[in-house]
């Protein structure tokens, strides 16, 4: 195996996912490179979605793929946005859409009750028929501000506490959240279980 294509065009994810691979002589290539176009995302969990992606980039690159899905689940909201995390707030969704939807919806609810979590399921296929995906997870919690705070990351970060730092995920360095984040935790993880089966080595 030389290249594996990445399920996405998100150029922060290649860089990181590329940064552990090419120790092992992999190349991860964005799927945008062989034009081909985002899957259909309709799937009802993030291992769903995560295996859709990945089994769309096998079957149209003919290479082996991997795709990550990700989103953040908060137990006040029974689990929500979860899957819906990108488009909580409906047509025109965006970061900061999302951001005042959400606390809206927990207005009023104690501290103590606003804890969340980032998923991410990261799935790979030998090829589009693999019957046996490889799936790894990793989780990341914390707990939802009252008001936004800092000005780095993306999505939820500004209104996640992160209460071990006692500070929101848009307050610390892309370097410190790539350390500590549910979707690094699940990319070692497939590094883990890729070597284990001999797949990279
Ligand atoms: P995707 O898996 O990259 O499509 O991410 C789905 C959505 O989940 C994003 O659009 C964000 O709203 C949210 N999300 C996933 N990971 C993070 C994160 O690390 N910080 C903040 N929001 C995130």
């Amino acid at each position: 195996m030389k290249k594996i294509v990445l399920a996405s065009s998100n150029a922060g994810k290649v860089r990181e996912i590329n940064s552990l691979l090419s120790d092992y002589g992999i190349d991860v290539v964005p799927q945008t490179e062989f034009d081909i176009p985002d899957a259909i995302e309709d799937g009802l969990s993030f291992v769903e979605n995560a295996i859709i992606k990945a089994r769309h980039a096998a079957k149209l690159s003919g290479c082996p793929a991997i795709a990550d899905d990700s989103g953040i689940e908060v137990d006040a909201l029974n689990h929500r946005p979860g899957i819906y995390s990108a488009r909580y707030s409906g047509e025109g969704a965006n970061d900061q859409k999302n951001n005042a939807k959400m606390l809206g919806e927990l207005a009023g609810v104690p501290d103590e009750q606003r804890t969340a979590r980032y998923q991410c399921v990261m799935v790979f296929m030998r090829d589009g028929d693999d019957p046996t995906p490889v799936i790894t997870q990793g989780s990341l919690e914390g707990r939802i501000l009252d008001a936004p705070r800092g000005e780095g990351g993306f999505g939820y970060d500004p209104i996640f506490l992160l209460p071990e730092k006692n500070c929101a995920a848009a307050e610390i360095s892309l370097e410190e959240k790539n350390k500590i984040s549910h979707r690094a935790i699940a990319l070692n993880a497939m590094v883990s279980k890729l070597k284990e089966l001999k797949l990279i080595g």
